[in-house]
């Protein structure tokens, strides 16, 4: 065995949970909710952490912890939680953080449940909240407050694919003593690394390209050791558990994530290309960070290695046309989630961003005849094929 560091890929699959004494190749589901002990004594030192070992499926197995470390490997991260969904994770995340009388401050563009969270359910506890818009670094400042305690961001954004410059986002946020989080779904870490940019935290929908074939919901907070530690604390009490079923599925997944991204990113930059050569008055706004025509193009170089699966564009027509738009299609499907083998089309402004009333929604970008394509891994020319004759026929 050579002593040399192997690369990430290699480290990612070779990272495993300890194998048991019936010596299986991949680590096998460990489907129970408690864990046993030799004895009383040993039952209170591992309950107290003085002895290490698994106590109860609420705190930790050894499938969620295999998934933490290979996404910490991914993220450089020194600590990681899961959670049963993404949002699961970003609630954990502010609700943990925040205290009643601190202040959250956030980019417009969000996540419509995301945005919910801060603007209808936290401020029931005194926490207030105000935005400020990503695109625009000098006007941040402004937006924060002397009790800002936690700043929460979405690059890309879904579904407008707006960036925020994270490495300059994060100084402001050190220099003030304010938790940087930031929700890393559309890029992946395979894309994009906001630790390394300088943010305490980041958040996952694991539902999306970490799973990469639509069968299990989960999240995922990775960071700081820290800003960990106050947050598992905190989610050991309160329970919303990631299941040892969803995390084994998951685990598996991240070891053909690199592959699964460069195909995805591959297509979706050909389809944005497409697109883009084809701006008429019938399609508008194409948005792709790889795409020069993208208004922060200089930034998703700086930042992201590539520029993610997810293309949007605008149709003429409102959102009569958007709709007859996702009639049309024949491959790709109408679902409500992203990050699929699978191309999916999604109208924003009827579904993930409906409860958002419309001024809110044109703030973040989304207009009504925008669609949102996640564009999966079938061949290219099939999906440009569909998305063609979908275009065509839904004039
Ligand atoms: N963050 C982003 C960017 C998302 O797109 C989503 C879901 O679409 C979420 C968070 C929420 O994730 P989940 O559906 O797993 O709760």
């Amino acid at each position: 065995m050579t002593t040399k560091k192997q690369h990430l890929q290699t480290r990612i699959i070779r990272t495993r949970a300890p194998q048991s004494a019936e010596r299986e190749q991949i680590t096998p589901l460990y489907m129970n909710s408690g864990f046993s002990f030799e004895n009383a004594e040993q039952a209170r030192d591992v309950y107290a952490g003085d002895e290490p070992g698994y106590v109860y499926g609420r705190w930790q197995t050894p499938n969620t912890d295999e998934l933490i470390a290979r996404m910490c490997l991914l993220e450089e991260a020194q600590a990681g939680l899961t959670t049963s969904s993404g949002m699961a994770a970003i609630f954990t995340a502010l609700a943990g953080l925040l205290h009643s009388g601190d202040h959250v401050v956030s980019a417009r563009a969000l996540f419509g449940a995301t945005s919910q969270v801060l603007t209808q359910i936290l401020p029931r506890w005194g926490i207030s909240h105000s935005t400020f818009e990503g695109a625009l670094p000098e006007t941040w400042a402004a937006a924060f407050q002397p009790n800002t305690k936690v700043c929460m961001i979405e690059t890309p954004s879904n579904p407008a694919l707006a960036l925020v410059d994270i490495a300059r986002l994060a100084e402001l946020c050190r220099a003030r003593s304010v938790v940087l989080v930031v929700d890393n779904t559309f890029a992946t870490p395979v894309v994009q690394r906001p630790l390394t940019l300088g943010a305490h935290l980041v958040a996952h929908s694991t539902t999306k390209f970490l799973d990469g074939q639509g069968r299990t919901m989960g999240g995922i907070l990775l960071g700081e050791q820290a800003v960990l530690d106050e947050l598992i604390s905190f989610a050991r009490t309160i329970g919303p558990v990631l299941s040892p079923f969803n995390a084994w599925v998951l685990s598996q997944s991240l070891e053909t994530l690199p592959l699964r991204m460069e195909r995805h990113c591959a297509n979706a930059l050909t389809l944005a290309r497409w697109l883009d050569d084809r701006t008429t008055e019938d399609i508008q706004q194409v948005r792709y960070p790889y795409l020069p025509s993208h208004p922060q193009h200089e930034l998703a170089l700086q930042q992201m290695s590539a520029g993610g699966g997810i293309v949007t564009f605008e149709v003429a027509g409102g959102i009569e046309r958007g709709r007859r738009f996702l009639d049309a299609l024949e491959l790709c499907d109408i679902v409500a989630n992203l990050g699929d083998a699978r191309t999916i089309a999604t109208h924003p402004a009827s579904t993930t961003h409906s409860r958002l009333a419309e001024e809110e929604r044109l703030a973040m970008g989304i207009t009504p005849g925008l669609v949102r394509v996640s564009v999966g891994l079938e061949d290219q020319e099939d999906i440009i094929a569909d998305v063609a004759q979908a275009l065509a026929h839904s004039v």
